[in-house]
């Protein structure tokens, strides 16, 4: 439905539905807030990599936003709250639009609010930063590192992420193996959250109740600024280990993992052929190897090392992170090859490989990984991400599966699930169905219904929620 809005008659109560006049409407009221309406580059900002599901892609493809509108600062946030309230139009916020499940495509058209231009640092003190939501995570290492600070975790799109898209569409990544998720209590220390009401609030979340705006897909208040901990920065290397058998570098995973005094970021068993799919590193693997994938503290060396000849592995590459992460083109820094990059990697080679998100029970994690390799032979490759998860060790799986059919998808998932493998499935689009929980924390929820009264929040996103407000 596509109500006209008559302007002799004003409309107290306007259902979301968009038409030029109430875009028009609200581009008054934005004033000088810098916005952009021309239909190439509004539809290029309201992408992202969405197209990585062969479930989603045909789903998500020519979903637009109507205006582009990038905030200088959080009045300029605010006033583009207050308008979108008033007239009812849909806002979806973006960050750098790496979600990889159309976190960030506008289902319903109206605002995409591009953080971007929102990447100030506010504060580094005492082992915390205070930062504006649009800031790369690349670029925060960077200007941390004379600090002698350095974030704990970021995700493999640290290039190209932003801060307030990892906590809200993000879920952990390189560090998550000495840190656990984002989720999980005092990896987000406090943020500065803008709700979407023709009055908006400005509301300040410390601790617990950050847990509101935490991977909720910015559908319950457009962060504004970050405070998040840091840990003192170190000298990494980038460390590949090969293997003859995957259960030999699953089991080298686990108790490098378990080593505590073995300093580290990432930790990545990956079956072979993955390998060969990377550029760059391809080359250096020995046919046939699998491998573990590491970012180890260079004190740790010679933990490493000797851990390494304990599992009959070999060192079959180790340079500077800081140097391959500085000089990309020349050698992509290790965490390319690993978390959601594996994916991408196997897909520039065959368009068939798709993926899925497991989190394995801790006490039978290397078991099961081993029974659902045998399980689906011909259709699914191992990449394990090795995590702490509440305090207890265990692995996120990332395998690649080789898509057929979206019901042969499916079965998998039930079968992963039947076994107590817990599914985030990457290949739907609501926080619900791609949660291993299939709800969101009441929480969120209930905070949304403050926030967000009308439901304008990146709407579709959060299918159990009714809008509160008429
Ligand atoms: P966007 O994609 O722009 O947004 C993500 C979500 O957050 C959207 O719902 C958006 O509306 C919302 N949002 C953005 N900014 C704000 C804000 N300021 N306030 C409120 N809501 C906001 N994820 C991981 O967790 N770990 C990984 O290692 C990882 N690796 C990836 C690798 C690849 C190749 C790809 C394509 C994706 C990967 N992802 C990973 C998913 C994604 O990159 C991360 O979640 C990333 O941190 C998102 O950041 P972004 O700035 O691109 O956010």
């Amino acid at each position: 439905m596509n109500l006209k809005l008559r302007a002799s008659a004003p409309d107290a109560n306007p259902p979301i539905s968009l038409d030029e006049a109430r875009i028009e409407r609200l581009i008054a009221a934005l004033g000088d807030v810098p916005l952009v309406t021309e239909p190439a580059r509004v539809k290029k900002k309201s992408l992202d990599f969405y197209w990585y599901s062969p479930v989603l892609k045909p789903r998500l493809a020519g979903k637009t936003a109507d205006v582009l509108v990038t905030p200088r600062d959080e009045a300029d946030v605010i006033r583009t709250a207050a308008a979108c309230a008033k007239y009812r139009v849909p806002l979806t916020v973006r960050g750098g639009g790496t979600g990889n499940y159309g976190q960030a495509v506008p289902l319903e058209g109206g605002v995409v609010l591009d953080m971007i231009n929102m990447d100030n640092v506010l504060s580094t003190q005492s082992g915390l930063v205070r930062v504006e939501a649009g800031k790369l995570m690349l670029k925060l290492d960077r200007e941390l590192r004379p600090y002698g600070w350095e974030q704990r975790m970021f995700p493999s799109t640290k290039r190209t992420a932003t801060i307030g898209g990892f906590v809200a569409g993000g879920s952990g990544g390189v560090g998550s193996v000495t840190y656990g998720g984002l989720r999980e209590r005092g990896n987000v220390v406090a943020a500065r959250v803008v709700t979407c009401e023709e009055t908006p609030r400005v509301l300040e979340l410390r601790g617990d109740e950050t847990a509101a705006i935490n991977h909720a897909y910015g559908t319950t208040g457009i962060i504004t600024e970050l405070v998040m901990p840091l840990t003192p920065a170190l000298e990494w290397r980038d460390v590949v280990v090969a293997f003859r058998g995957f259960d030999k570098a699953a089991r080298f995973g686990q108790a490098l993992a378990i080593a505590d005094p073995i300093v580290k970021k990432l930790v990545t068993p990956i079956q072979w052929p993955i390998p060969s799919f990377f550029p760059q590193l391809g080359h250096q693997v020995p046919k046939d190897r699998d491998i573990v994938i590491c970012m180890v503290a260079a004190h740790s060396m010679q933990g490493l090392t000797d851990l390494v000849a304990t599992h009959g592995g070999e060192i079959v590459y180790d340079v500077d992170s800081l140097e391959a992460e500085t000089h990309p083109a020349k050698t992509l820094p290790l965490y390319e090859y690993t978390w959601n990059h594996t994916t991408l990697h196997a897909m520039k080679v065959d368009r068939a490989w798709t993926y899925l998100q497991c989190l394995y029970p801790a006490d039978r994690n290397i078991e099961l990984v081993a029974q659902m390799i045998a399980r689906f032979p011909d259709e699914l490759l191992m990449h394990m991400e090795m995590i702490r998860f509440g305090g207890q060790l265990t692995n996120s799986g990332l395998p690649l599966v080789r898509f057929t059919t979206e019901e042969r998808l499916n079965e998998i998932i039930a079968c992963h699930e039947a076994n107590g493998i817990r599914i985030a499935n990457p290949h739907v689009w609501t926080l619900e169905d791609g949660s291993a929980y299939k709800t969101p924390p009441e929480d969120q929820c209930a905070f949304k219904a403050g926030a967000d009264p009308y439901g304008l929040l990146n709407p579709g996103k959060m299918r159990t929620y009714t809008p509160v407000g008429h």
